[in-house]
């Protein structure tokens, strides 16, 4: 795919992007994804970033967080530990932030501490806001922002104020939410200079920017995904593929691309409601029909 343009994705190039084991494959060559999420508060997060998480192509899934019990009865495929992202175990890339709570403020500033990429979704973006593009600015590794329209305009004021946990006074006004619809490919742009990451902004028409300035535009959405949970499966998804090794960029293509094929297909008839776990169950097919 062309690096500095627009790109609206189609079925050859996501095809082409999907991460394929190789005969003398290991799971921990496949790739090892971590997801902190969940709280007490919002447990079902967890549940639903380890179901995309686990069909992303990464070989094993490592869960932390207050939710291990109920992740481990649900998904006996996940390994679990309570605690935070710092000394978890090998994982080849992060996931932080859904439903994450309090817990979110520690749990991204350990996984922004490794040396792997690191999605940052939900609430560990609220806490990025809060910190400002500065939080990013020792990473070595890619970052991964997958806002909705409201995160990205917390994250775009944070940038602007350099960051608001100084309490620091005044400073821009949030743009309203439907002025950044109406400008997404802007908005993300833009987050993605103020941020040095590759930002998936999510919504009516996702769209992925990288720093380096390549668009990629996803056709696939639908408006069904506008249910509870569903970018909690998004985020797990993409992670996945992070740690099999894509670019933050191809990451958050694939992932979106089939997250939205995978809430057609998961309606049990055509523009039927679907559920956040349902999308997750329909990933495989999603994935064999971009094979197709
Ligand atoms: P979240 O807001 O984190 O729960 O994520 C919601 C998910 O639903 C994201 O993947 C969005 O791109 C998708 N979504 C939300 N609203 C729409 C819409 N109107 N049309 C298509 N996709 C949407
Ligand atoms: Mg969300």
């Amino acid at each position: 795919l062309p690096a500095a343009e627009v790109v609206a994705l189609q079925h050859a190039d996501v095809a082409g992007l999907l991460p394929v084991p190789g005969a003398e494959s290991d799971k921990y060559r496949r790739g090892v994804v971590g997801v902190a999420a969940g709280s007490a508060r919002y447990p079902g997060a967890a549940l639903l970033a380890v179901a995309g998480a686990l069909r992303g192509g990464a070989g094993a899934v490592r869960y932390v967080g207050t939710a291990a019990e109920e992740v481990v009865r649900r998904f006996p495929e996940a390994l679990v530990t309570e605690g935070g992202p710092a000394g978890a175990g090998r994982v080849q890339a992060w996931v932080v932030g859904p439903g994450g709570g309090e817990g979110a403020e520690r749990a991204l500033a350990e996984a922004l501490a490794a040396d792997v990429p690191v999605l940052v979704d939900a609430d560990g973006l609220t806490e990025l806001a809060r910190l400002g593009p500065g939080a990013l600015a020792g990473r070595t590794a890619p970052t991964l922002l997958t806002p909705h329209t409201g995160e990205a305009a917390r994250l775009l004021a944070g940038a602007e104020n350099g960051g608001s946990a100084g309490g620091g006074g005044g400073g821009a006004r949030p743009p309203a939410a439907d002025e950044l619809a109406a400008a997404r490919l802007g908005t993300a742009r833009r987050l993605a200079a103020a941020y040095r990451a590759t930002v998936l902004l999510k919504g009516s028409t996702t769209v992925v920017a990288d720093p380096g300035g390549a668009v990629r535009v996803n056709p696939t959405g639908t408006s069904w995904l506008a249910t509870a949970g569903s970018g909690d499966v998004l985020a797990g998804l993409a992670g996945s593929l992070l740690a099999a090794g894509r670019s933050p960029l191809d990451a958050a293509s694939v992932a979106a691309y089939l997250h939205g094929l995978a809430a057609r297909h998961a309606a049990a008839t055509p523009g039927a409601p679907v559920t956040a776990l349902e999308v997750a169950a329909a990933l495989s097919t999603a994935w064999n029909d971009v094979r197709s």
